[in-house]
């Protein structure tokens, strides 16, 4: 694994070589179910989930609604309070400011908080570039990073590793990073720890600057919101002199009584927890109290152009709680990986085509990369009906409609199977219309049923490897109609839709 999502190949490619990796699948067979069932009985104890979850998705789609009010009052919130604001409009814009920044300070090394939405511009690799090293601190980032690898779960990057591997990983690297992992490191959770805790300490000790996300902005403060579960955000929002928040502009609430719903919802959905176990709130800066410089880069890249969509702009709403991924079968198979961005499983599936665009192969596979069982519609905590977003981005990548890709308007012409598809469809458009064809074409497959082949050929030999195509039956249903009722099925159809229109 290179350690970039650049240059991944399309879905299905991906994913067909990661479901032969038996030990990928037990790996995450293991842990999505624990989660999974572990979430079902956290909610469970909450009568009014359902109305929670409706509170929160109103809540973000009224913010969406005025978004632009919501984040000019943020921004003077936090400048009111000592902090400092950019607008980075693309990754690459969002990289630089804080590459500069970083520089300003004069450090050549920063310590990292989680954060999804520095994955997603590659700023690990950008401050690399500009000779800045940057150190994960959350413990499954830290191995993620250790192994040279990639993240492939939102809450558990390391999903798809076990301990004897991690404990492999914190052997053979640790002592390149800093101080090494213990001698005779066995693979016990509470071992592989310690040496983590001992090993980050002295990162938290020398940085003088922190870098976040957030989960969540509140607009009418200026309060920036990160909760976790290890205690390692708070060191890094808190121990350097000088914090640096990229966050993107979805993440903004309005008010503390919102917050409210969301430090509700996200706990039980995420780590299955009635709350979560650190929840560190800071706004600009206080004299003598943690840092005392505040950069908050308010990152675009993509969500703009996805709030003009108004089926997709629901993906907006997304509290990163990755329940969705638990719960979904494709990705439970497939891993995070074969999504080819920091966001896997269902909600990758619509958020990366919108925010990058459908660029190429990959962005234009993931609409299908869903059985559309509906399973992640039911467990997310703020209503994103996940399948129809889905459909509304295959008929977009079906029809070769224009896409948009970064404010520009660029035309996405379908993949081979997508035209086959097309053509499918317009012959049964053609055949549902003319009744007389339709019956006749029923009748000649009745009577050549045992000629059929039980594989496709040519683009269909795929589809159908793992599929059974249905048996044509002896006798059609209008056939039937005919010998049981004595009358046509079409004559008796077509006497019904007159009478109907004569009412
Ligand atoms: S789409 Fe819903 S379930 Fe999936 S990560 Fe986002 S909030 Fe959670």
């Amino acid at each position: 694994m290179s350690g970039t999502y650049v240059g991944m190949p399309a879905f299905p490619r991906a994913a067909a070589a990661a479901t032969r990796d038996d030990r990928l699948r037990a790996n995450l067979t293991h842990a999505t179910r624990t989660i999974r069932d572990k979430r079902a009985r956290a909610v469970a104890e909450l009568d009014d989930w359902a109305q929670l979850r409706a509170a929160g998705a109103a809540v973000k789609d009224r913010t969406l609604r005025r978004l632009d009010h919501y984040l000019e009052q943020l921004e003077a919130a936090v400048i009111a309070a000592g902090g400092q604001v950019h607008w980075a409009a693309d990754a690459e814009e969002a990289n630089r400011i804080v590459t500069a920044l970083v520089a300003e300070t004069g450090e050549r090394e920063v310590v990292k908080v989680k954060s999804m939405a520095t994955q997603e511009t590659g700023l690990n690799e950008a401050l690399a570039r500009a000779g800045i090293r940057a150190y994960e601190t959350d413990l499954a980032e830290l191995i993620v990073q250790l192994g040279g690898d990639l993240p492939s779960h939102i809450l558990v990057p390391a999903i798809h590793r076990n301990r004897s591997e991690i404990r492999d990983i914190f052997r053979r690297e640790m002592g390149r990073w800093g101080r090494p992992a213990p001698e005779g490191l066995s693979d016990s959770p509470a071992e592989l720890a310690e040496a983590a805790r001992l090993h980050l300490r002295e990162k938290f000790l020398s940085a003088k600057v922190g870098i976040s996300g957030a989960n969540f902005m509140v607009a009418e403060t200026g309060t920036l919101v990160v909760v976790e579960s290890e205690g390692n955000g708070r060191m890094c929002l808190t121990l350097p002199e000088t914090l640096i928040s990229v966050v993107g502009i979805e993440k903004v609430v309005p008010t503390w009584q919102d917050l409210e719903i969301f430090l509700q919802l996200l706990p039980r959905s995420s780590t299955a927890e009635r709350m979560n176990p650190y929840t560190s709130t800071w706004t600009g800066t206080v004299d003598g109290d943690g840092p005392r410089t505040f950069h908050l880069v308010l990152l675009d890249n993509g969500r703009t152009d996805t709030l003009a969509d108004s089926v997709g702009r629901q993906a907006l709403r997304c509290i990163r709680c990755s329940a969705c991924l638990n719960v979904c079968p494709v990705y439970e198979r497939a891993g995070g990986h074969a999504y080819g961005s920091p966001y896997p499983g269902p909600i990758g599936a619509i958020l990366t085509p919108q925010l990058r665009g459908v660029q190429g192969a990959l962005e234009a596979s993931l609409p299908y990369a869903s059985s559309l069982c509906g399973a992640c519609y039911e467990v997310c905590p703020v209503a994103i009906d996940i399948p129809e977003v889905l459909v509304h981005l295959r008929e977009r990548v079906v029809e070769g409609g224009p896409v948009t890709v970064r404010g520009t308007r660029t035309v996405l012409r379908p993949a081979r199977g997508h035209a086959a598809e097309r053509a499918a469809m317009r012959a049964a458009a053609w055949a549902f219309d003319h009744p007389g064809g339709l019956r006749r074409g029923m009748h000649l497959a009745a009577r050549t049923r045992r000629l059929h082949p039980r594989r496709l050929p040519g683009p269909g030999r795929a589809w159908s490897r793992t599929r059974d195509l249905p048996a044509v039956p002896a006798e059609s249903f209008r056939d039937w109609w005919q010998r049981t009722r004595g009358t046509s099925s079409e004559g008796s159809g077509r006497r019904d839709r007159a009478g109907g229109e004569g009412t």
